[in-house]
């Protein structure tokens, strides 16, 4: 009896740090309406240049199916599941709040940094931005056969990218390139070099558009 008690997917809560609407501002879905949800937790060693370090902690336990009225309620057809690094809670609920989402229609993008291993029945979109912290890529290998797409936050190491992809024999048309930077000018400044890198490469470029417009602000 306790044992069905602790299954049931009502019963199931989700640990958030926010839910808000919004554009996506990076990647494949640049320029689209979303309503974001960003979890809370993530995988050391973390990032000391991360710009949702209001993430890392916990944040408030919300019942799955509150989070998905929110969603809802928000109105937009793309739901960003982000974080924090979302797929830490793939089991403990999340997996429930994706199958809700999906019945009602709406398109799930997650986004990733690849330092988990992504279930593999994961439905909704994947997109993974691996770390490269300490001198290395702190990246689960399989995770290049379940993520969609991959996007990486460039300063000048563009040989560290060109390696990974190479690596990971990942196609061209499934990496993104975006310029560092959690102020609108240092984007600006390292643009150019960025789209010389990405014409040469034959890789998909975009800007921060959250950051370019509204530097660290949160909930944008
Ligand atoms: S993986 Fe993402 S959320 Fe986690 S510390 Fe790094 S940048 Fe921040």
């Amino acid at each position: 009896m306790r044992e069905k008690h602790q299954d049931s997917p009502r019963d199931r809560t989700l640990d958030v740090t926010e839910i808000f609407a919004s554009i996506q501002g990076e990647g494949p879905f640049m320029g689209r309406p979303a309503s974001f949800v960003r979890l809370s937790g993530c995988v050391e060693p973390l990032c000391p240049w991360c710009d949702t370090k209001h993430a890392w902690g916990p944040g408030d336990a919300i019942p799955v199916n509150q989070v998905a009225d929110t969603v809802r309620n928000l109105g937009n057809d793309l739901v960003v599941i982000t974080g924090g690094e979302p797929f830490l809670q793939w089991a403990s609920g999340l997996n429930h709040l994706e199958d809700q989402l999906l019945k009602k229609g709406l398109t799930v993008q997650y986004e990733t940094s690849g330092k988990v291993l992504i279930p593999a029945e994961v439905k909704g979109v994947k997109v993974c931005s691996p770390k490269h912290l300490d001198g290395r890529w702190h990246y689960i290998q399989k995770n290049s056969n379940r993520a969609d797409y991959f996007k990486f936050v460039v300063k000048d190491d563009f040989k560290g990218v060109e390696g990974f992809v190479k690596d990971q024999g990942l196609g061209a048309n499934r990496v993104w390139i975006m310029p560092l930077g959690d102020h609108g000018e240092d984007q600006l400044a390292l643009s150019p070099d960025i789209w010389a890198f990405c014409v040469k490469k034959r890789f998909n470029f975009s800007p921060r558009l959250h950051t370019l417009f509204f530097n660290n602000k949160q909930g944008v």
